[in-house]
């Protein structure tokens, strides 16, 4: 059986106790690799090799840095496909987006972050003719990094390229559940050349490993993303250690669609927000609000696309829709989809567990799912479910879907479809999110504000604002008298 291991001080090794876990492969339900159960121990020495490696490395002029960096990307590039079929066999998603989205973003963030720090800069304000003031950035020292399940290389990299880039090293944790990118991924910072210890990556459970990064008193920053509960255990222990903290959170968005919308951009771009990658994007508009005069006909024609959506094999190219990423969590959407039930809704597409044939047999399936009928209120429309079930309702005025909108706790991203810019203006005014896209969805500028409000999280990244966190400015006040 294929074994990952612990990337630790530039060496691969076992975990210290030299247990390990069972991997599965959602899509048929088989064991096929084995993680490192790591504990604090192997955090404390990924730490001490960060430790190590913290000074040559931040000393290192940027655009060798930048060089290193760039070198990954590129070896990114040219390890695709493995990647790619990697990520599809680990997490369940369809190959054909793992190619198209995730891997080539995991290479866009290296080298975004990589020529990002050769054009980042620092203010400098001037008092008077004989005072003025600059303002250095200094790499914090080692920071940790925690990422989710949902787009594994991803949203890895996209925290740990900035922390690199800024002249931190780093004790980084993927998920459990999908850990074999990240495996490759330190093969790959091993052949580009990144020093021994600038990056450490310590697989295992989140409450053993990403607990125990999250209280080591030597890791300075935490970035993490995640669940809003997981979250708020990080915080607690974190605040009081006065760690810097980046939290991305869960959301419960919403997709708002008025009467002068163009229809059928509006439909296609709901089946993506919907349905991709099984619905498990944390941007994923999951209530849709309909303006009451187009209801119906938004309803027919999006329901007829969802049921043409194709369930099946992540390595069949024409599959849209693959396997949830384990057993458990198909279990948990399967429950809300009853709860939805018994608070009064009617299932309108989907709501069933998919049994393929063959090799997929035993894999973890499930059918796009809309659900009407629904109060805007209820727990169906407030909890996370993070899966391919959406809500569907109608609407009448601006003022009555601002109010639905931002009824839950979260506040991450909302979209809204109209033709009318004033009106767009509006409710990117009003809506209580951190991103609105405005006849659009999952359109990324890497320099731009990501994050959320409200339990969605603290903190932006991106651009120079992850550059900013993973640094701690020094304001210098020189007195030229
Ligand atoms: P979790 O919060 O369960 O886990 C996230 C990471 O934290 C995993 O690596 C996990 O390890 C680890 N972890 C778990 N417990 C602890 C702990 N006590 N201390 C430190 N680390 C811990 O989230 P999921 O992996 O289930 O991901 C889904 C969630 O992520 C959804 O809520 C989604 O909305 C959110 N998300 C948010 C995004 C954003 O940008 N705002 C983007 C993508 C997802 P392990 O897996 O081993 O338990």
């Amino acid at each position: 059986m294929e074994k990952i291991f612990n990337y630790i001080g530039g060496e691969h090794i076992p975990s210290q106790s030299n247990e390990w876990i069972d991997n599965y492969n959602p899509s048929n339900g088989t064991i096929y690799s084995l993680i490192p159960d790591s504990n604090g121990q192997d955090v404390e020495n990924a730490q001490l090799a960060a430790q190590k490696a913290f000074a040559s490395w931040s000393a290192l002029d940027v655009s060798k840095r930048s060089k290193v960096i760039q070198k990954i990307a590129t070896l990114i590039d040219k390890n695709l496909e493995e990647l790619a079929l990697a990520e599809s066999i680990d997490n369940g998603k369809p190959l054909s987006l793992a190619k198209k989205v995730d891997i080539p973003r995991a290479s866009s963030n290296m080298s975004f972050f990589a020529t990002a720090i050769l054009h980042d800069s620092s203010q400098s304000h001037q008092m008077s003719k004989e005072v003025i003031n600059y303002t250095l950035k200094k790499p914090i020292g080692v920071v940790g990094c925690i990422s989710p399940w949902n787009l594994p290389l991803y949203l890895f990299t996209w925290k740990i390229a900035p922390a690199l880039a800024a002249g931190n090293t780093v004790v980084a944790k993927p998920s459990e559940i999908t850990p074999m990118t990240a495996f490759l991924f330190s093969k790959i910072c091993k052949e580009a050349g990144l020093p021994p210890g600038v990056l450490n990556i310590v697989h295992g459970y989140g409450p053993k490993v990403g607990a125990a990064i999250t209280k080591h008193p030597e890791i300075k920053a935490i970035s993490f993303t995640g669940g809003t509960n997981t979250g708020k255990e990080i915080a607690k222990v974190a605040a009081p250690m006065f760690k810097k903290l980046s939290l991305e959170l869960g959301g419960k968005n919403p997709n708002i669609i008025f009467d002068d919308c163009d229809l059928d951009k509006a439909v296609s771009g709901t089946v993506l927000s919907s349905f991709s990658n099984q619905g498990q994007i944390c941007l994923c508009g999951s209530r849709i609000f309909v303006q009451r005069k187009i209801y119906n006909v938004f309803k027919e024609k999006f329901i007829k696309k969802v049921n043409k959506l194709t369930i099946g094999d992540p390595l069949n190219e024409q599959t849209k829709i693959g396997a949830l990423v384990s057993k458990s969590h198909l279990e948990k959407v399967l429950s809300y989809i009853q709860l939805a039930k018994q608070e009064g809704g009617t299932i309108i597409a989907g709501g069933k567990q998919v049994f393929l044939e063959d090799r997929c047999k035993n894999g973890y399936f499930l059918q796009p799912t809309v659900i009407e009928d629904l109060a805007y209120d209820c727990r169906t429309n407030q909890e996370e479910i993070f899966g391919p079930v959406v809500t569907i309702m109608p609407f009448d005025s601006e003022q009555q879907v601002v109010q639905y909108a931002n009824s839950t706790i979260y506040g991450l991203s909302s979209t809204v479809w109209t033709n009318d810019l004033n009106k767009a203006n509006r409710m990117s005014e009003k809506l209580q999110s951190g991103i609105v896209w405005i006849n659009c969805w999952l359109v990324r500028d890497l320099r731009t504000p990501f994050g959320g409000m409200k339990k969605s999280g603290v903190g932006r990244e991106g651009g120079f604002y992850a550059l900013n966190f993973f640094t701690e400015p020094t304001n210098v006040c020189i007195n030229i008298n």
